[in-house]
């Protein structure tokens, strides 16, 4: 039977939420004003083109295991070999594909986890009354989508969970980027986190260093073509020394 409780106040609420979100299993939480993501980041889609009257964006994620993020880079466990003609410049680029080899079934199972997480959270404040949408976590699913229906960069950022690194992801003081994140936006209004003051990023360089194909300028902008044509390695992921299995 579903409960009514429009009248609880914003403190209660964003409490009663943030435990039900932790008994979920959701390692990452946040939460960004719908009316400051419009502000900040007027070029994006606007989370009242989702729900109207959006007033939150709650941020959901799970960090990657670190056995197997540290497989993008040692290349050789994948056991794979050249195939006939391709060409490798240098130790630096792998075997097109290796890095992937165990990354690939982990996005798959993030992705699933975090998905029922947000998806559990939209049934609980639809339960309560509110309005919910909960977002898919992987805009290249379909080939079809051009852009991302919606960006959940912006709202870490808003929500306090992050700043951008030269990798261009949001860099977590806990996980650094190896984080798998949705959003949920809803017309619930929240307690909404503060961005962070101090950049998370050390501006080490390594991201950038490393990157196979050059795809990142060394000021934060990632060429998505180049990255996404050699197959979106990771390896600027694995090799940022911020957080919880830095350094894989
Ligand atoms: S920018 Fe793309 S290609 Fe370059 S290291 Fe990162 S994921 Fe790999
Ligand atoms: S590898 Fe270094 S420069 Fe790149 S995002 Fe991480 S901390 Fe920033």
């Amino acid at each position: 039977m579903v409960t009514i409780e429009k009248d609880t106040t914003t403190d209660q609420r964003s409490a009663e939420l943030a435990v039900y979100v932790d008994a979920l299993g959701a390692q990452l939480y946040g939460v960004a004003s719908a009316e400051m993501y419009e502000e900040h980041f007027p070029a994006k889609p606007s989370p009242r083109q989702f729900v109207p009257k959006a007033r939150s964006v709650v941020i959901i994620g799970m960090p990657f295991t670190r056995g197997v993020m540290t497989t993008v880079l040692k290349h050789e466990l994948a056991g794979l070999r050249p195939k006939p003609g391709e060409e490798l410049s240098g130790d630096k680029v792998p075997v097109r594909g290796a890095e992937r080899f165990f990354l690939d079934p982990e996005n798959d199972m993030l992705d699933h986890e975090v998905a029922l997480i947000a998806y559990k959270i939209a049934r609980y404040v639809e339960g309560k009354g509110y309005s919910a949408m909960h977002l898919p976590t992987e805009k290249k699913s379909d080939r079809r989508f051009w852009t991302a229906p919606f960006y959940h960069m912006p709202a870490m950022y808003l929500a306090g969970l992050g700043t951008m690194g030269l990798n261009a992801s949001i860099i977590t003081p806990e996980y650094g980027p190896r984080v798998w994140v949705t959003s949920v936006i809803t017309d619930m209004e929240l307690r909404p986190g503060r961005p962070m003051t101090e950049d998370v990023c050390t501006s080490c360089g390594l991201c950038v260093e490393n990157c196979p194909v050059s795809a990142l300028d060394g000021e934060g902008w990632k060429d998505v073509y180049k990255c996404s044509a050699y197959g979106c390695c990771a390896t600027c992921i694995a090799i940022c020394p911020v957080g919880e299995g830095a350094g894989c």
